[in-house]
């Protein structure tokens, strides 16, 4: 199994007394990383310290030429967020994890570290709307270039990757159009021209898709949704090879502080002893419900990639083990009509989030992709008449229910 050596600060996991066959998914999600203190408490402890004291004048100094292992500030290490850390790559199948204070800051942080002026970046065109905001409008203002080209055209990435490229940028399934992006077939495009391929992993979790092992170099999460999947705390994480994170990322990250606090590290170290019962359980849920979306007359179209008339159905098979948690869809008749069906509601929430225990809906053209202007907004599919529900841990009937009922 993989095992962190924190890069400054020190790993105390005691991933080293654990077998040494490959464990499953579910027993690393509640062993790995945990770093026990004297005290021997069960439940992970949660380390609120800024920072760390030595014994003696030289250990700080060997302390921070990295010589011994040693925490030497919160803003670097926690031994609450290593646990985190630790716990995330063994999941994820990666050699090291960085966590971070929100998603946008490990999306923007994974490009950050790794572009400098002139460099170009490509990426998928569909996806969640601050990351557009941060290729479209702010990476661009430092002389990077950004081209968009579309997620499922093969054509369109062989023109696009045929020159030198930095870093494509893609994330799949996109929200909220659901959106499947080869990941072999653009990573192999992508390392013929030297380009970092990072994926936004958002969508589909860890537990229904690792894209490591179909060619990217780059993961990056919004724990705020799957991870937590309970409504609590923000949070996000980078994951890569140890050159990576310890090449690029860690010196950019050390001195730019989007650091994920300890509060929040213990949340998220316990949501993942879950994850993989949720994310499963929802998964199940959510193909029920666009199965029932499908054959409803009031309903225009349905984006589910677990579904035989998605468009990228077949590489969604490959890819991934599940559909996935979130789908959207058209009501007929417009904004006008989908606004009643939301309202009408009495089981499911309206609600910008994602990957929450609570199923949640939203209308992202009015809210989440607000900020893009029409013309984008319709070309990514974002209609008015468009919405995004978000399948919880609620009964699958009760959830079908509420919307035959709202439908009614
Ligand atoms: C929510 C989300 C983000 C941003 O994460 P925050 O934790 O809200 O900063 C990035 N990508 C996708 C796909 C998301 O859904």
């Amino acid at each position: 199994m993989t095992h962190q050596h924190r890069p400054w600060g020190y790993s105390n996991s005691q991933d080293g007394n654990l077998p040494d066959w490959q464990l499953h998914e579910e027993t690393l999600a509640v062993r790995a990383g945990l770093a026990r203190s004297g005290f021997g408490e069960t439940g992970e402890a949660m380390y609120l310290t800024s920072g760390y004291t030595y014994d003696s004048a030289e250990q700080a100094v060997h302390s921070f030429t990295d010589e011994v292992d040693h925490f030497v500030y919160s803003r670097f290490a926690n031994p609450t967020v290593s646990m985190f850390e630790e716990r995330l790559a063994a999941i994820e199948g990666a050699q090291y994890c960085v966590a971070t204070g929100s998603g946008m800051s490990a999306m923007f942080a994974s490009i950050a570290c790794l572009v400098e002026s002139g460099d170009r970046i490509v990426a998928a065109a569909s996806m969640f709307s601050s990351c557009y905001v941060v290729l479209s409008e702010i990476l661009p203002k430092w002389g990077i270039k950004v081209e968009f080209v579309k997620g499922n055209d093969k054509k369109v990435w062989e023109k696009a990757l045929s020159e030198k490229t930095k870093v494509v940028f893609i994330e799949t399934p996109s929200n909220p159009m659901l959106e499947i992006v080869d990941l072999k077939m653009v990573s192999d495009l992508a390392h013929n021209v030297g380009a970092t391929v990072i994926v936004d992993n958002v969508m589909a979790s860890p537990i229904l898709q690792k894209p490591l092992q179909h060619g990217a170099d780059v993961v990056m999460y919004s724990a705020t949704k799957h991870i937590d999947g309970q409504g609590r705390v923000l949070g996000g994480a980078i994951l890569g090879s140890f050159d990576y994170i310890q090449g690029y990322l860690n010196p950019f990250i050390r001195h730019t502080g989007p650091t994920l606090s300890a509060f929040n590290a213990w949340v998220l170290v316990k949501s993942l002893e879950t994850l993989a019962m949720r994310v499963n359980r929802m998964n199940e849920s959510a193909q029920a419900v666009a199965e029932f979306l499908a054959e409803s007359p009031k309903i225009k179209s349905v984006n589910y990639p677990g579904l035989k008339s998605h468009k990228g159905f077949e590489i969604a098979q490959r890819q991934m083990s599940g559909g996935g948690t979130t789908l959207s869809f058209e009501v007929e008749g417009g904004a006008t009509e989908l606004f009643k069906v939301m309202d009408a509601l009495k089981v499911i929430d309206i609600s910008n989030n994602l990957g929450d225990s609570k199923s949640l809906i939203t209308h992202p053209a009015s809210t989440t992709h607000r900020r893009l202007d029409l013309d984008t907004r319709e070309s990514m599919g974002i209609t008015d008449s468009l919405a995004r529900l978000s399948v919880g841990l609620e009964h699958p009937t009760d959830l079908i229910k509420d919307l035959q009922q709202a439908l009614r």
